[in-house]
């Protein structure tokens, strides 16, 4: 797959720890002797210190995710591995749907989609989360404080250079600490839900963006505690940002 797809705004690597290598000594330090000489064999390059933050997690047994829409999500390791394969297969589809590859090609390496579930649990395992991590379908946020968190992981690129971008608004956005410590998502507060409103009635209202509404005429979002809700095709937004509930 060629580079030109790269949206250049996303920077994959851009924590300090992917550039700083790993040191025997580091890894022995937190792993203990006997796992060090182990883990290191599980890796063709030289390790860096964001290899040694992924066995960490492995280690403890969860990694803290960002969810996109829903903020830091601690998964256990299992789960995230799993993740991972769908989010994968995620991209994979994205490339059949935007002509990058053919829908065969996209079918044949499928681990998720349209296989029952026992036939790929078995390899919802470190060994997949280390492939994830080799491959940036999880990369480590550079900024966790957003969250007054140490550390936090996010989704990154996988297969080739297909963005797993689901929002906010465009396919090519990679969810980053960033953004979504600009976003809230629904359920909302009482307060949120009054903001929101006073914001769609007398500000720059969202309209909705489906191709049936935004055609013509879009209609501006109604507000609800579940959600930004279109009132003519119901779609609902379940995140907004957060400077709509800031505004006096
Ligand atoms: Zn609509």
């Amino acid at each position: 797959m060629s580079s030109e797809n790269r949206n250049p705004n996303l920077r994959l690597e851009a924590h300090p720890s992917y550039s700083v290598p790993c040191t025997r000594t580091d890894l022995v330090a937190a792993l203990g002797k006997r796992r060090a000489k182990a883990v290191q064999q599980l890796y063709p390059a030289p390790m860096t210190r964001a290899d040694l933050i992924l066995e960490r997690a492995i280690d403890e047994g969860h990694l803290m995710l960002l969810d996109g829409a829903w903020g830091p999500k601690r998964l256990p390791v299992d789960v995230a591995a799993n993740f991972g394969l769908r989010l994968t297969d995620q991209v994979v589809s994205n490339g059949a749907t935007r002509g990058i590859i053919t829908q065969q090609e996209a079918e044949d390496v499928y681990v998720t989609i349209g296989r029952p579930y026992k036939s790929w649990a078995h390899i919802c395992t470190p060994d997949t989360l280390r492939g994830h991590h080799q491959r940036r379908v999880f990369v480590l946020s550079e900024h966790p404080e957003l969250f007054d968190l140490d550390t936090l992981w996010e989704i990154g690129y996988s297969e080739g250079d297909l963005s797993l971008g689901k929002g906010p608004d465009a396919f090519d956005i990679r969810t980053t600490a960033e953004i979504a410590a600009r976003q809230i998502a629904a359920p909302f507060t009482d307060e949120q839900v009054e903001a929101l409103r006073h914001w769609q009635q007398y500000d720059e209202p969202v309209r909705c963006k489906q191709d049936v509404c935004a055609a013509t005429d879009p209609p501006a979002l109604d507000v609800s505690k579940e959600g930004l809700i279109c009132p003519t095709c119901g779609t609902t937004r379940s995140w907004a940002w957060r400077v709509m509930t800031e505004v006096a």
